[in-house]
């Protein structure tokens, strides 16, 4: 049994990308099932339960004998615990390549596509092989989700062109509204304490021998968050006070495509690393991989 998993915390792209390419290794003969790396988020629900799909198993940890193909990460610190050990025999990605590293010859397909799911549509073009009604729907609802529907600077006209051909064969004509239905549910703050709002969508990078934390809130009003500023704050400073040097959070508006860059750290840090701003807002600030990461790698690596 080959199991095809995502990244830890996982988003859509990486459980709907795990579904997808599960599919494809069957209609190649193999015996294969996808696999989740944790609890899903409440988008991801949306989108199996708007298809008709059944959540994947968690899969909580892999030993030497497990065979593992990987999409939406390479890296090993985002991956399922024990992944070092065990054989991993494929994976799928649109990130920059990570440090895992194999046992035996793999199949492997790295594009800087922007979502996993757009890559994994070129592998059943390869094959020449039909995609489920269902299992395109969720293709379609990753793009839109990992995209945040065509407008962040990691989107290309293949990710658009992908999603044409996957509107077709699951019936969906509105891809902008089913869209904006999913970041609806995404921006779910209600109810929901700053610790939960903070680990959403949170990771912690090395460099230069620190330790930095980057969370993203998607949502489709600022207005949702900007009452819960104070609260946000004090978790951030907490997750500082563990050993990071700072941590940063992004309230990311997909409607003004922007993103309220909100942290805690060294006095003018976030000025010198992204530029002077009024109140923190970043017009155009919408990718994590692309537009801040890269920045904070050059002043703290
Ligand atoms: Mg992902
Ligand atoms: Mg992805
Ligand atoms: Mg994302």
């Amino acid at each position: 049994m080959i199991y095809v998993v995502g990244h830890k915390s996982p988003d859509s792209d990486s459980v709907c990308s795990a579904i997808a390419v599960a599919e494809l290794k069957k209609l190649l003969g193999f015996e294969t099932e996808a696999r989740v790396a944790g609890e899903l988020n409440s988008e991801t629900k949306f989108i199996l339960e708007k298809f008709g799909v059944k959540a994947p198993k968690v899969l909580k940890s892999v030993g030497l004998k497990d065979e593992v193909i990987l999409v939406d990460h390479s890296d090993l610190s985002q991956a399922v615990d024990g992944m070092k050990d065990a054989m991993i025999v494929g994976l799928v990605d649109h990130h920059k390549l990570g440090d895992v590293t194999t046992k035996v010859p793999i199949e492997v397909l790295i594009r800087p596509l922007g979502c996993c799911a757009s890559v994994v549509k070129g592998l059943f073009d390869y094959y020449g092989k039909k995609i489920s009604k269902g299992t395109a729907g969720l293709m379609l609802c990753a793009i839109l989700s990992d995209t945040v529907i065509f407008r962040s600077p990691t989107c290309t006209d293949e990710d658009k062109r992908v999603v044409k051909e996957l509107s077709k064969i699951c019936g969906i004509g509105e891809v902008e509204s089913l869209g904006m239905e999913m970041f609806k549910v995404k921006s779910e703050v209600e109810g929901k304490s700053a610790r939960d709002l903070v680990a959403r969508d949170y990771k912690d990078f090395e460099m230069g021998g620190k330790r930095i934390g980057v969370g993203q809130l998607e949502v489709v009003d600022l207005g949702m968050v900007e009452g819960k500023r104070l609260e946000l704050l004090k978790e951030m400073e907490r997750l500082k006070v563990e050993g990071r040097e700072a941590v940063f959070l992004m309230l990311t508006d997909i409607m003004k495509e922007g993103t309220m860059l909100l942290y805690v750290g060294r006095e003018g840090l976030r000025d010198k690393v992204f530029g002077k701003s009024k109140d923190g807002w970043y017009k155009g600030m919408m990718s994590r991989k692309k537009q801040v990461i890269p920045k904070l790698e050059e002043y703290f690596g």
